[in-house]
């Protein structure tokens, strides 16, 4: 099956991939039995003392843990530990609504019970690696370090009305985009939902804390823009949504509005998740309106053309009455030409649509750089005019190599 074949970067896919399965297993899910619930706890399960079990290519398999189960899902694994369900509700009020991850604090627990609750359950999937900051501390950049040693970036962002964590849903990128920092060291592996939850949880439990400056607060928004391409990923993206979206203390209690999931463009992936009946946001990383360009910007175009992809986004739009986020990063002289403005705007005009203009963010070794702000202005205009909604994206954290398309963890570390 297609989908058990790890796409490594190479030259871009003459055929893209198949995302109706995952690129490479779902390291939550892999190797389980084809009833395929996100249970490892039963009978002859490694205990987390136990080496790891092997991911392709020799990586450890992350752990279990209690942001990959659902509630039934956590009772299931602590009955099998031989303690009652409701313990699991116990663990999940002391995670998801408390923020804490800490056996000493979870005082209502046994105390012979709770080191081992929170071995079994939540065993550290990623530790800090390095942080940096930038904007008053209110920009903060964070490389972790998987159990296998694979790394992931996140960011958070504090703003006056808004708190967003960037996150990465693959350790690397498959996609191959050929200015972005990410896709030139290609794909390590995917994350499991639990890699992709711990991102949001830090952050969240920062803020709870007052750790960033501007006192205590919220994690209120997610955006999937972070390493990787979600949609690849689907299997455990869609679990850390429900984990991220789930009211405390099933989940983090974010609103699935404040959620946005952003894509090169893997059409059946789009039309999957638009009839799961979530309302998170869709962007798509457009970057070129005609298949000429994009072929060479975003590969995967070769697989899906422009039409095929918008079509995929308006169906979107349809199902969850949600605007559709359009990403087209400004690259001088390649993609910023007036005619291509006014193409956009033809292809857009009249859509339940905002374009995002990305200034970009030059990467190392990139032969491409910004365009020229008179150009944008002229590009944002000529949107504009045909009554297309459009911004221009504002990026945080380009000082500390956080910004759109900068985090490329694999090749610095
Ligand atoms: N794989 C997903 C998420 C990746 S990053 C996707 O492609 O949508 C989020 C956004 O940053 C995407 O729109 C991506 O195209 C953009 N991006 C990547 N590299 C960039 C760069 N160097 N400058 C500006 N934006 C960039």
């Amino acid at each position: 099956m297609a989908g058990a074949v790890p796409i490594e970067l190479g030259p871009p896919p003459e055929r893209g991939p198949d995302p109706a399965a995952d690129l490479v297993p779902d390291p939550a899910t892999a190797a389980q039995p084809a009833s395929g619930a996100p249970s490892r706890g039963g009978p002859g399960a490694p205990s987390h003392g136990a080496p790891a079990a092997l991911l392709r290519g020799g990586r450890a398999k992350p752990p279990r843990h209690l942001s990959d189960l659902d509630p039934a899902g956590r009772r299931t694994a602590v009955q099998e530990l031989g303690e009652p369900g409701f313990r699991a509700d116990q663990l999940s009020r002391h995670y998801f609504a408390r923020l804490t991850d800490d056996p000493e604090e979870m005082t209502d627990l046994p105390a012979n019970l709770r080191g081992r609750l929170a071995e079994a359950l939540l065993p550290p999937l990623l530790t800090v690696q390095r942080e940096q900051q930038c904007d008053g501390g209110t920009t903060r950049k964070t490389l972790w370090r998987a159990v296998d040693g694979a790394l992931v970036e996140s960011v958070l962002m504090r703003y006056p009305d808004r708190v967003t964590m960037c996150v990465s849903s693959q350790a690397g990128c498959g996609m191959a985009c050929p200015f972005c920092a990410t896709g030139q060291a290609g794909l390590t592996r995917n994350l499991s939902a639990a890699e992709i939850v711990t991102q949001v949880f830090a952050g969240a439990r920062a803020m709870a804390r007052g750790q960033v400056p501007g006192g205590p607060g919220r994690v209120s928004n997610v955006v999937f823009m972070g390493m990787g391409e979600p949609l690849a990923n689907y299997g455990s993206v869609l679990t850390a949504v429900r984990r991220i979206t789930d009211p405390a203390p099933s989940g983090l209690g974010i609103s699935q509005r404040a959620v946005t999931v952003s894509t090169v463009g893997l059409v059946p992936a789009i039309k999957r998740l638009a009839a799961e009946g979530l309302s998170v946001r869709l962007a798509v990383s457009l970057h070129a309106p005609d298949d000429e360009l994009r072929d060479d910007l975003v590969p995967v175009n070769r697989r899906w053309k422009v039409a095929e992809v918008l079509d995929a986004a308006w169906g979107y739009a349809a199902a969850t009455g949600r605007r559709v986020s359009i990403e087209y990063a400004m690259i001088r002289d390649i993609n910023d030409h007036a005619w291509r403005a006014d193409l956009l705007a033809s292809l857009l005009a009249g859509r339940l649509v905002h374009v995002n203009l990305i200034p970009l963010n030059p990467t190392p070794g990139s032969r491409w750089t910004a365009s020229d702000p008179d150009v944008a202005a002229e590009f944002l205009d000529r949107l504009a005019f045909r009554g297309v909604p459009v911004t221009v994206r504002d990026t945080r954290g380009t000082q500390i190599d956080g910004a759109c398309g900068q985090l490329a963890a694999t090749t610095r570390a």
